[in-house]
């Protein structure tokens, strides 16, 4: 049996992991992909405090070295059932069922993608799915994003900062962004707009060079290409990934609930990273959140074995 299973190989799983074996828990990480969660889709991380510049695959590889150095396990499996509530906890995987006295659900949120042909190919290679981390890579250059949600417009906002021209592309002529997002996009001359278009393709080499567009209304078809650098951002919602554990732990609009210590509703376990109910999704606060899930999970487990030491913060 493990002290600890954490669901996720992302930021927040690898240093929760990294965390709670280096203060010498048995730990185990489980992903069904390969370790660094989204991150890895990030061409550059610029905005990690401490590191000025690394690539997203480099910083998932370096996280899962780091927390195997302290001692902490991490294995490739799909949890496809788990019980949280017994004792101890059993999570079920293809491969194999593991047991724990304390589990944190770092397995994330994905972003929505619009489904056109290429996305995959080019995401991190001329598509974005987050503004913060890549924005700055378009300083003077032109930008498309695709969505008409609160993200969308304020991501809109926030990259004509740097771009000398944002495109907004949402399938139908009308936002869904609150009236407050439109008219801060109305007023800003860098954004204009292309009603009624969906994205159904995009091409290119090693990077995007160009992406096909169709009005939904007249089935016209037009290419946009540029012999510039130019990005296509996607901001048309998130997909929390709790299917798994919904019935069990509380939600809200499909994210877990925690408290500050990251406890969820069932004694022992604990969410961190995207798939928490929270405002800021960064690769930091991610970390972050397994660093204080990692903690209350060691607390849990002396608090129940009756080894608390003293100078521990209740949970
Ligand atoms: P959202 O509100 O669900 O909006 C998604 C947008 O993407 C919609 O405009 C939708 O079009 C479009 N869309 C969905 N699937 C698409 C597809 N396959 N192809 C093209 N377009 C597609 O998502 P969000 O903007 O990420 O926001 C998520 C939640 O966070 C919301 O509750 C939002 O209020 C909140 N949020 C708040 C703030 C803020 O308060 N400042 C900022 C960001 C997010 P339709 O309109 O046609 O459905």
């Amino acid at each position: 049996m493990y002290d600890l299973v954490i669901i996720g190989a992302g930021a927040a799983g690898l240093s929760a992991g990294l965390y709670a074996a280096r203060a010498n828990l048995n730990t185990l990480v489980i992903d069904k992909g390969l370790e660094g969660g989204q991150i890895v889709n990030t061409e550059k991380v610029e905005n990690y405090p401490g590191i000025l510049e690394i690539g997203g695959m480099e910083f998932g590889q370096t996280l899962k070295k780091q927390a195997e150095s302290f001692g902490c396990k991490v294995v490739m499996d799909d949890i496809q059932e788990v019980d949280l509530t017994s004792n101890p906890k059993v999570l079920k995987g293809r491969i194999d069922t593991y047991e724990a006295k304390t589990v944190i659900l770092a397995n994330g949120a994905s972003h929505r993608t619009v489904g056109a042909e290429g996305e995959e190919v080019f995401s991190g290679r001329g598509i974005s799915y987050c503004a913060t981390c890549d924005a700055a890579f378009y300083q003077d250059k032109e930008v498309y994003v695709v969505g008409g949600g609160d993200a969308a417009v304020e991501e809109a906002l926030f990259i004509t900062r740097f771009a000398s021209k944002v495109h907004l592309i949402h399938r139908r002529n009308q936002l869904r962004a609150s009236e407050d997002l439109q008219a801060q996009a109305k007023a800003n001359p860098k954004i204009d707009y292309m009603w009624d278009t969906e994205v159904v393709k995009f091409s290119g080499d090693k990077m995007l060079s160009s992406f096909d567009v169709r009005n939904i209304k007249t089935g016209e078809t037009k290419t946009i290409s540029s012999d510039d650098t130019f990005g296509v951002f996607v901001f048309v919602g998130y997909v929390p990934q709790t299917a798994l554990v919904e019935g069990q732990v509380t939600l809200e609009d499909g994210y877990i609930v925690t408290n500050d210590h990251m406890a969820t509703n069932i004694a022992g376990v604990f969410a961190a990273g995207d798939i928490r109910a929270k405002k800021v999704r960064q690769l930091v606060t991610a970390a972050a959140d397994g660093v204080v899930a990692a903690v209350s999970a060691d607390q849990y487990i002396a608090e129940q074995e009756g080894t608390l030491y003293e100078g521990l913060v209740q949970a």
